[in-house]
């Protein structure tokens, strides 16, 4: 069987707010063997919507529809669906018995657009939010299923788990279909496909992309088949050949960012770090205090963006500075050094650099950043050339940095 999606939102046709429901939507149906052929943002327009929904119900036996389903006059979706579908709004008695209770346990009068919610199309079924007032709803229209979820994805997410899954088990093929993500660092987009793209033309059955983000090259791998375990063994088939491939370039292949990946190699090793940052500004310390427990590895770090700080803060002579520049090998393995020295941690990371888009000169221009590792086998520092703007300046300059303690708390 195959599906369609329809999030609804004015917010969502803006660059403030971005579809996720879909995303997990996407992710639970391919899990039930379902595939994802449509996925459709509508705002909140009632003909548009109509006309979004009429197509949707000419070609998908599957509609999930989300958002929408508020107390508010723009929440739509409930009376165009209905329309659309030519079956009347009927009122569901113990959901508008909930909203009810609701109200009367948190001591409000409730306003009357409330019992919006509690209204069904014929014939269709509500489902229970346990963590919201909008309950999701299911209907089955001839040969179609058409299910509307709510919006908030705290609200939408344990709805389908306990709801929707287990009704559409019944309705899926049989058909299984399994991912798997190989991420790598260190090698650009083009080179992992050149290495890759002869291993998996072989492999017709399985569909494989590459994506480039941040920082980071993945490789994704979808295998369809008719248990979960044919599936796994396709993508372990080709998936052990591109990791031997790819080699130590790839970091992950559970999902892992980079940071979860180099704080669980800490843990492993029992090695704390800390971080003595210039041009990331802090970026380096945000990424690894990101990890939930991350306080078992990670001691602390230094923003030292004055030169006067580096000195007082990472103990870099102020010398050294005078020499070299504050942008240099020299003053980035002082303050790797001085990180570690200072902190008492295994690993002192330091790095300085210029990340644009002013203060470039010839000899150092936009993009150089130094990053430099201490530890008790000594210091290693490197250098590094990073085009584009700030931003992607200082990700670099933070990734790479990660990788560096990846790679030498690893062997
Ligand atoms: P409510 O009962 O809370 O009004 P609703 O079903 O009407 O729920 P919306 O009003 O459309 O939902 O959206 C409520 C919030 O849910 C939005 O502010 C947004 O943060 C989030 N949301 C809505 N749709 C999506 C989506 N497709 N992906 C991620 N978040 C969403
Ligand atoms: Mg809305």
């Amino acid at each position: 069987m195959d599906a369609e999606i329809i999030a609804v939102g004015s917010e969502l046709l803006t660059p403030l707010h971005t579809d996720t429901n879909s995303l997990f939507l996407t992710e639970r149906l391919n899990s039930l063997g379902i595939m994802v052929r449509f996925k459709t943002i509508v705002g909140d327009s009632k003909d548009d919507l109509a006309a979004v929904f009429g197509s949707a119900l000419a070609r998908s036996p599957l509609i999930v529809l989300t958002g929408g389903l508020g107390p508010t006059e723009d929440d739509l979706t409930r009376d165009v669906v209905a329309e659309v579908l030519g079956r009347p709004l009927k009122e569901a008695v113990e959901i508008r018995r909930r909203i009810e209770e609701r109200f009367v346990r948190m001591g409000r009068p409730m306003p009357a657009n409330n019992l919006r919610q509690a209204q069904v199309p014929e014939g269709g079924e509500w489902l229970d939010n346990r963590n919201g007032t909008a309950p999701g709803i299911w209907i089955k229209h001839k040969d179609s299923i058409v299910v509307l979820l709510p919006g908030p994805p705290r609200e939408l997410e344990p709805l389908f788990d306990a709801a929707c899954a287990p009704r559409l088990k019944q309705f899926a093929s049989g058909e299984r279909i399994k991912t798997r993500v190989y991420k790598v660092v260190g090698l650009p987009e083009s080179e992992v496909d050149n290495l890759v793209a002869p291993i998996y033309r072989a492999y017709q059955d399985i569909s494989t992309t590459i994506l480039a983000a941040l920082g980071t090259i993945e490789v994704h791998l979808r295998a369809r088949a008719s248990t979960d375990e044919e599936a796994e063994a396709r993508l372990a088939e080709l998936g052990d050949k591109i990791e031997l491939t790819l080699g130590d370039h790839v970091y992950s292949t559970k999902g892992e960012s980079l940071e979860e990946v180099v704080g669980m190699y800490l843990i492993m090793r029992q090695k704390t770090v800390a971080v003595a940052e210039s041009c990331t500004g802090g970026l380096l310390a945000e990424r690894l205090t990101r990890v939930a427990g991350s306080s078992n590895y990670f001691l602390g770090s230094m923003v030292c963006y004055a030169n006067e700080l580096k000195t007082r803060l990472a103990g870099v002579p102020a010398n050294l500075i005078g020499i070299h520049g504050a942008v240099s090998k020299p003053v980035a393995q002082a303050l790797a050094e001085g990180a570690r020295a200072r902190t008492g941690a295994s690993i002192g990371v330091g790095i300085t650099g210029i990340a644009g888009p002013t203060g470039g000169s010839p000899e150092k221009p936009v993009g150089l950043v130094f990053v430099a590792l201490a530890d008790e086998r000594g210091t290693q520092v490197r250098e590094f050339h990073f085009p584009g703007s700030r931003d992607r300046v200082r990700h670099w300059a933070s990734q790479m940095a990660l990788e560096m303690v990846r790679r030498r708390i690893r062997d």
